[in-house]
């Protein structure tokens, strides 16, 4: 079965939420939980400012720290932007690239995402790249459309072997941050479609290990019929990421499918 020879990714997205001490705070009660939640991986995103305190928290844990965003060059005159290199330097292991937020209100088009992969891969940071239709695209029939044009321009370029550090995220617009989620049967539509892209791209064996997360409204009452498809392999949680609590039910959740399947 796709992606089940290994337990969850679980990636917790603190937006821009959190001052240092409540960001130190969370990060140490997701610690704290980490023995249960042996078999997963789980990556915390906290703001850029909080990285180096909440890479402190992390340190000696298995949990991943991961960066929101990231510029396409690696050093210069770009005034308010933060580079590969420098997230490499900070403790990041991971980075989001093309979130839907980063999309609408930012500019980010497929072209930049494109970019951003390039330069995650360059630093050797593991990229999530997020892909997902607005609510007129889904309604219209055009889900799947726009996920091949949000694949093809931003994965353009690309060898088969950096797919292995690349993981994908299907997060549909209409889901994030608006408490609907999508439902097994169209999240699994989606994810086994891009896992046919993949395929069709770089093979069978790497495209059966990709990892495709879910995200949109993922909280602990939905993550065990979500993560019990067959082709996703783990979330992108936003808002119940802020609680230790839904998190870290959220992962255990994603846990119990897992085991159950094993
Ligand atoms: C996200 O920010 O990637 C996200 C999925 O948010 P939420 O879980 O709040 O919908």
């Amino acid at each position: 079965m796709a992606g089940r020879d290994r337990g969850p990714f679980i990636a917790g997205n603190w937006k821009m939420n959190l001052t240092l001490p409540e960001a130190r705070g969370l990060a140490q009660k997701i610690v704290e939980a980490g023995a249960e939640l042996r078999e997963s991986t789980i990556v915390l995103f906290p703001p850029f400012t909080a990285l180096a305190a909440v890479g402190g928290t992390l340190a000696g844990s298995a949990i991943g720290l991961g960066a929101q965003d990231l510029f396409w060059e690696d050093q210069g005159a770009y005034t308010g932007e933060v580079s590969g290199p420098m997230l490499k330097e900070a403790g990041c292991a991971y980075v989001l690239i093309g979130h839907s937020e980063r999309r609408q209100v930012f500019g980010e088009t497929d072209e930049t995402v494109n970019r951003k992969l390039g330069a995650a891969l360059r630093s050797g940071l593991s990229p999530i790249v997020c892909v997902g239709e607005v609510l007129a695209e889904r309604e219209s029939g055009r889900t799947i459309e726009r996920i091949d044009a949000q694949l093809a321009a931003g994965l353009r370029g690309f060898a088969p072997e950096d797919l292995e550090r690349v993981v994908l995220a299907y997060e549909p617009v209409w889901a994030i941050g608006t408490g609907k989620t999508a439902s097994p049967g169209q999240a699994e539509e989606v994810h086994a479609h891009v896992r046919r892209r993949l395929e069709e791209r770089y093979g069978k064996d790497r495209a059966s290990c990709a990892i495709i997360l879910y995200g949109g409204s993922v909280k602990p009452a939905n993550s065990y019929p979500l993560f019990k498809e067959k082709n996703i392999d783990g979330f992108l949680v936003g808002g119940a990421s802020l609680d230790a609590g839904g998190f870290v039910g959220i992962a255990g959740e994603a846990l119990r499918a897992y085991r159950e399947e094993k």
